[in-house]
């Protein structure tokens, strides 16, 4: 079967893998060695022992047994998986399970995250998880990247200058963060209103389930999702460089959502939409 993996390069990352709603979602993004979901393989998927878990519908998580498999077949070390901790119960009995099954157990590290924790990914890039709205409980995740820049009163002086300024024990720089990556998962608009670290991310990977009346704002709402119609209300309020449209239901090809970006999303902010998933 092809779950319609898709490349996108935006903002600096690569986003790879697949997202159709009901389908399958698996996101790898290889400049952060994160891997976003296990709905599916995907490719590169192996070379990621971080793991960031939106929350447990299977086709977010149901290949996760598999990976975990996968990767001690190849001889890697235990991934770290970070899941809603409210379903670490639940899935240490899946495991459980597949022990007795195989009579071997997989090896991980399995997290459980509460909105607000920080998990280190590596130095200089953590990742934050913050209370998606869902059916069931849910995690969108950002990615923060912490740098040092030029303060501002120095903007303008040349580089001998600042050189000196330095030997003097000047500090001409001060630390920066910037959400690089926020991945909403499933989610009702209410996360994109709610939290500024969700507009402000440089790019903005967020669900759009529905994209016509066939299930309209309502309807869209009941199952936890978003309509586009949501995201068109309030694209002046995103404040970063691409907004990335994912996790669209098999109701709607591709060709129909670039269709409704095409001809329905105004002509200033459409270069930085983008529909992902074949
Ligand atoms: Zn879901």
């Amino acid at each position: 079967m092809d779950f319609g993996e898709d490349t996108l390069k935006v903002g600096g990352l690569t986003l790879t893998g697949v997202s159709r709603g009901g389908i399958a979602t698996s996101l790898h993004v290889p400049e952060l060695g994160l891997l976003f979901d296990v709905g599916v393989p995907v490719v590169g998927q192996l070379k990621r022992s971080r793991i960031l878990v939106t929350h447990g519908h299977q086709d977010h998580l149901g290949a996760l047994p598999y990976l975990l498999s996968q990767r001690h077949l190849a001889r890697q070390q235990p991934a770290d998986v970070h899941v809603p901790a409210e379903i670490v119960d639940p899935l240490t009995r899946i495991f459980d399970a597949w022990a007795e099954i195989e009579d071997f157990r997989m090896q991980m590290h399995l997290h459980g995250t509460k909105p607000g924790d920080v998990v280190k990914v590596r130095n200089g890039l953590e990742a934050v998880a913050l209370r998606s709205v869902h059916r069931v409980p849910s995690l969108a995740w950002v990615i923060r990247r912490s740098t040092r820049r030029l303060k501002e009163e120095f903007a303008d002086r040349p580089g001998e200058e600042l050189h000196t300024l330095r030997g003097e024990g000047v500090e001409v720089t001060e630390p920066h963060v910037e959400p690089v990556l926020c991945v909403t998962g499933d989610t009702q608009i209410e996360l994109f209103d709610r939290e500024p670290l969700v507009r402000q991310s440089r790019v903005l990977v967020h669900e759009v389930t529905s994209w016509d009346d066939r299930r309209d704002v309502e309807d869209t709402r009941a199952w936890g999702h978003t309509h586009v119609e949501e995201i068109l209300e309030r694209l002046e309020r995103f404040e970063g460089e691409a907004l990335v449209l994912v996790h669209r239901s098999a109701r709607h090809s591709r060709a129909q959502a670039e269709r409704v970006v095409a001809q329905r999303f105004p002509a200033a902010v459409r270069d930085k939409v983008h529909v992902f998933g074949n």
